[in-house]
């Protein structure tokens, strides 16, 4: 549905009201995050189709929702709905968003249950023209911030962190979009990579821990392009890409990027790993690292801390194939394949048949039985979240004729939920938290279970030591680098709203 701006000073955000999103995860993984991405083309050409393409390259970071808010100088317009990319963005969708900055996200809820109230980007009007802002994150203190606006008088229509952010923003004193951001991200705590929407630019903001990527690129026809990850800043044929440093807003407009840093960055850095392990494209940079590069590293010292005799090694596509390629070369096993996931099921918003939702992963994968039968196998996993999933796989391979099954992880054990922008449920809801590494491979039928121990982990994400420094190990450690306080669920804000 499109809105355009001037709308209600309480940030109501056009999406009917009655849609309801009710996706069927059908993996057992972390849960994507969100995308974010912003452009400004001094022309004003293309500017939401080159959003819509950003936006694309990073669907594999949230799948449930996506939006597209323009500005042309006057007037902003936002479409945002339920679904993938594709979906919401129809030629007659993106047809109306004319204009010169623009921004744009894809969404998987982390704070905020996923209703259509909470998908962004969010659109207000303001005293000083219209405002919209995407995030990626998840702020720990949001609660607080949330009541201290109730408690201003401000009426709240979302239940997300993001809402909060945006009418913060809305209401600050300050002369430019600039100072009002400066004096307003010192009260936010936890994970932001931001991009905001004013009348006349596009200013992306990141927190001074640096939990989440956000890099900057120059559009080869002029202007500039801000994304969550290189991955969508390449497919937009951008140049000069750079890392926006934790602390730092950068402001895209007239063709000029101006770069300020506002927050010292945080002395104990705080990258999220998962980045590398799971969540990043492999064809993305950041830290000036490859994410295929460090995927394959990770293993490469999996085969050396946790080997195996076996006749083959094979990935849980899609994220664990280069590590499985790095296992295979260090062990000196064949690499072969030997899951075929079927790459278009995602989230789907069909609720399964019984029947079909008790074939479980069979629904997103099948086994490839002349590469498996009669063959001692080494599956290659990035992680074990809720651990339903790895025990059917291993019973596929065994179906499939395997006479044994070595199951290797390229993270350690997660024990502890995380509260910056991943999906990863509760503690209570981690297999790592409940049974230790024995009882994990008897519950999942494997022959054997290896974690990557973490100092290996961060000697293959580039740490040479294998000490933590820079990089957020939380899950795995329950070391937090940002206060917590307890106990945050995604849908804390739902007493009133849900
Ligand atoms: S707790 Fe884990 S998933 Fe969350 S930011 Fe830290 S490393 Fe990433």
């Amino acid at each position: 549905m499109h809105s355009d701006i001037p709308i209600t000073a309480t940030g109501r955000t056009a999406v009917a009201d009655d849609m309801t999103v009710t996706p069927v995860a059908l993996s057992d993984g972390p849960r994507e995050e969100c995308g974010v991405i912003g452009v400004a083309r001094p022309d004003g050409e293309g500017v939401a189709q080159l959003a819509f393409f950003g936006l694309f390259a990073l669907q594999h970071r949230g799948q449930e929702a996506a939006g597209i808010a323009v500005s042309d100088g006057h007037r902003a317009r936002v479409h945002k709905a339920a679904g993938l990319v594709t979906n919401v963005f129809t030629p007659e969708a993106l047809a109306p968003l004319n204009g010169y900055h623009g921004i744009g996200h894809t969404r998987y809820s982390t704070t905020g249950i996923n209703s259509d109230r909470n998908i962004q980007p969010f659109l207000v009007e303001t005293m000083h023209g219209p405002l919209a802002l995407a995030h990626n994150g998840n702020l720990v203190n949001a609660g607080a911030l949330r009541d201290e606006l109730l408690g201003r008088g401000f009426a709240l229509s979302a239940t997300s962190d993001s809402e909060v952010m945006t009418l913060m923003l809305a209401a600050a004193g300050g002369s430019s979009w600039e100072e009002r951001i400066e004096r307003t991200i010192p009260a936010w705590k936890g994970a932001y990579s931001l991009v905001i929407l004013g009348a006349d630019r596009v200013i992306a903001v990141r927190d001074p821990w640096g939990f989440r990527p956000l890099s900057v690129g120059r559009l080869p026809t002029g202007g500039h392009a801000v994304a969550s990850e290189t991955c969508a800043l390449a497919t937009l044929g951008c140049v000069d890409i750079d890392e926006v440093q934790p602390g730092e807003i950068v402001t895209l407009c007239d063709g000029e990027m101006v770069r300020r840093q506002v927050l010292a960055p945080a002395t104990d850095a705080a990258r999220c790993t998962f980045e590398f392990v799971y969540f990043s494209r492999p064809d993305s940079s950041w830290a000036g690292r490859n994410v295929h590069d460090v995927r394959q590293r990770l293993g490469t010292e999996l085969a050396h801390t946790c080997p195996v005799d076996a006749d083959v090694v094979i990935p849980v596509p899609d994220s664990s194939i280069p590590a499985a390629i790095g296992f295979a070369n260090a062990s000196g096993l064949p690499f072969n394949d030997g899951l075929i996931k079927n790459r278009y099921i995602g989230r789907t918003f069909i609720e399964p048949t019984q029947d079909i939702r008790e074939r479980g992963v069979a629904l997103k994968f099948n086994a490839l039985g002349g590469n498996l039968a009669g063959k001692r196998v080494v599956m290659i996993d990035d992680s074990l979240v809720r651990g339903t999933t790895a025990g059917p796989l291993v019973g596929l391979i065994r179906e499939a004729g395997a006479t044994e099954v070595h199951v290797r992880i390229t993270c350690p054990p997660i024990t502890h939920a995380c509260h910056f922008g991943v999906d990863m449920g509760h503690d209570g809801d981690l297999m790592a938290a409940r049974l230790d590494t024995e009882a994990i491979c008897e519950e999942i039928g494997a022959d054997s279970l290896g974690f990557l121990p973490l100092d290996a982990m961060m000697r293959a994400v580039g740490n040479a030591d294998g000490s933590n420094s820079g990089y957020c190990n939380a899950c795995f450690t329950g070391t937090y680098p940002v206060p917590v306080a307890p106990p945050g669920t995604k849908s804390a804000f739902e007493g009133v709203l849900g």
